[in-house]
Order: structure tokens, then sequence, then C-alpha cells
């Protein structure tokens, strides 16, 4: 090869390689445990407002976590997006997650000062998750049920049998939450109690979404779940309210977390910082039709979110349920005493 052709190949050699990087520093993939609609739109309008090649992968958050886990030494993305907060805790308690604190975890609601202090270099905290049931009252009148459950113990009613579903805490955060909120309200033993006794109530446990269309479609008449996801099926026609019951508000907080050894780390504090802002907590109702609350203080909720002043939240210890040992003995012992003793 002559001189010339030579040093024409080493060019174009560079110039491949140079590209490559520019395209890999142009990539983020993030681990989304939002509503589908919701992981498209965000990673959408990320990807157009920053130039950057972003991908999601959708799974709940239970799912998420178990594939956190399973990738520990090799991860497959960069960020993960929303979910209960608890599992975030956990997989930060697991070495899962890279430190970020992004500067906008300062307009975040007052109310989580604490927990950001003390959790917010791993995790931030996007939005808030009312707990309650979704009832179909087409489907309690055909069951010959006129008052519709105001409370916990109301889902036990023998009535009920075959027409209550739940999701499954193995895939699913939802029911991680319920069952810690029932703790907090009565205890460890009373709260696995009721869930035995609850568990004569219950067709079956799927993922949270299949609930929630489960019950618009009357295939059940109760749900629980978080009650924003009430509120979109009640927008699109289905008969369908949703109730927070009598005992108290439990809630959860949607987590945002960058993943220990993210191949595109800056291009993951990019989306973490964006995420946080009034600009993507609006879009998520605005666009999407989802109406979990915004954290951020400068970002407006939608009328069809309940009112965080209206709220009166139980005290929850997020400390002892982000533990991971705690999280797995609790997944361990539904799964033995409640859903195998079927
Ligand atoms: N985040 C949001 C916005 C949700 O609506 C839900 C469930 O309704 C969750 C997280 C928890 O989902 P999963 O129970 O599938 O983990």
């Amino acid at each position: 090869m002559k001189t010339s052709s030579k040093l024409t190949a080493l060019g174009l050699t560079l110039l491949s390689f140079f590209s490559h990087n520019a395209i890999a520093e142009k990539k983020l993939t993030v681990y989304c445990s939002v509503q589908h609609a919701t992981c498209e739109k965000i990673v959408q309008r990320f990807s157009e407002n920053y130039n950057i090649n972003a991908q999601f992968v959708r799974n709940s958050t239970g799912a998420t976590l178990a594939k956190l886990i399973a990738e520990k030494n090799n991860p497959q993305a960069d960020i993960w997006y929303g979910g209960t907060i608890e599992h975030h805790f956990q997989a930060g308690d697991l070495g899962l997650l890279a430190p970020y604190r992004s500067p906008r975890q300062a307009e975040i609601m007052p109310q989580f000062k604490t927990l950001i202090d003390k959790h917010g270099e791993l995790t931030s905290i996007v939005y808030l998750l009312v707990l309650g049931f979704g009832v179909n009252t087409e489907k309690l009148k055909q069951l010959g049920i006129t008052e519709p459950p105001k409370c916990w113990s109301d889902l036990l009613d023998p009535r009920l049998q075959g027409y209550v579903q739940m999701p499954d805490p193995q895939i699913s955060g939802t029911t991680y939450t319920a069952i810690a909120t029932l703790m907090e309200l009565w205890g460890e033993q009373k709260a696995f109690e009721y869930l035995k006794k609850l568990n004569a109530n219950v067709s079956e446990y799927v993922k949270s979404a299949l609930v929630t269309t489960n019950l618009s479609r009357g295939e059940s008449a109760v749900a629980v779940g978080f009650i924003h996801s009430y509120a979109t099926e009640k927008e699109k026609g289905a008969p369908v309210e949703s109730i927070l019951p009598c005992e108290g508000d439990g809630y959860s907080l949607g987590g945002m977390s960058i993943i220990k050894n993210a191949r595109n780390l800056d291009n993951a504090k990019l989306f973490a910082d964006w995420a946080l802002s009034k600009e993507a907590q609006e879009l998520v109702w605005r666009e999407t039709k989802v109406y979990q609350i915004p954290t951020n203080i400068h970002a407006e909720a939608s009328p069809q979110s309940v009112s965080p002043k209206h709220l009166k939240l139980i005290s929850y210890d997020f400390d002892r349920f982000g533990k991971s040992l705690e999280g797995k003995r609790l997944t361990d012992k539904w799964l033995k005493e409640v859903k195998l003793a079927k």
C-alpha cells in the first residue's frame, strides 16, 4: 500500500473510532417502573431535549430490583426511574447504586427533607403515591353490595369472595407497600393474620397493571393499589372509583437511582436532574394522563390527583422497609404464609 493510502486508511479508522465513541456518549438506558405510556413519553422527551439516544426497559419494581441483582457484575442499564422507593433503598443497601445527589433535590417537597438528607446521595424522590382501593361500582352492585368498602377490614366481606385482586409482591412494589402499611397500622402479627384472611377473597395475585385492567373490566370488584391508577381508568369511562381506607393514608414514593458502573454516567446524571424538574413532572400527567403526585414544589399537580393537603399520611419507616434483608424476609413470609397457603 502507498503511504498516502495507508494514511487514508488510518484516518478512516480514527474517524470511525471517534465517531463510535461520540455515539456511545450519546446513549442512555433507563430501567423504568412507571406506566408504559409514561416511560415512553419521559424517555422520548429527554432524548429530544438533550439529543441523546435514550432507550427504556419497563418492569415492575420488584422485577427491576431482581434484574439489578442478577446484573450486578455486568449492569445493562444506567438509571432506574420510578417504582416504589423501598426497593430503591434496598438496591442501595445491596451496593447496586452509584452516588449522585442531584442539585434539583432542593426543589423536592420539604416534608421529605429528612429522607432526602439521609438517602439522597443514592436515590431521589420523583413522585408521591397514595395507597388505597379501587372499586368497580357496577360489579359491587351485581354482588349485592350497596355500600363500597371504606376500611381494610371491609375487604373481608364474604360477598367479595373471588372478587378482590392485588399484585404479587414478588414482582410488584405496590403490595410490598401494602404489607408494610398494614404492619405500620397494626403490627406484623395482625397484618399477616389479615392478609391470610383476605386470601379467601383474592382470586389471583397478578401484575399491578393487570390488577387495574381486571377491575375496569369487572373481572374483580375491588383492587388494592395506588389510587391514581383508578382516576385514569375512570377518566377512560370505566365504572371505577378510588377509596382511601379509613384506617389512615398509606403511601410510597417514586424512587430514581443511578446504577453502579453505569456506562453512560454523565447522561444518567442529566436524566436525573431533568426527571426532577417541573417540566418532566408535569409532563407525566399533562401528556400521559397518569396522576401520581409531583414532588417538585414548583410543579403543578393534576386536578385528578388527590391533594397532599387532604392526606393524613401514616408514619412509615422507610429505613426499615428499605432494608434488603427485611424486604426479602417479608416477601418470603408472604409467599409461604399467604400465597402458598391458598
Ligand atoms: N409507580 C407508579 C407511578 C405506579 O402507578 C405504580 C403502580 O401503580 C408503581 C410505581 C408500582 O408499580 P408495581 O407495583 O408494578 O411495582
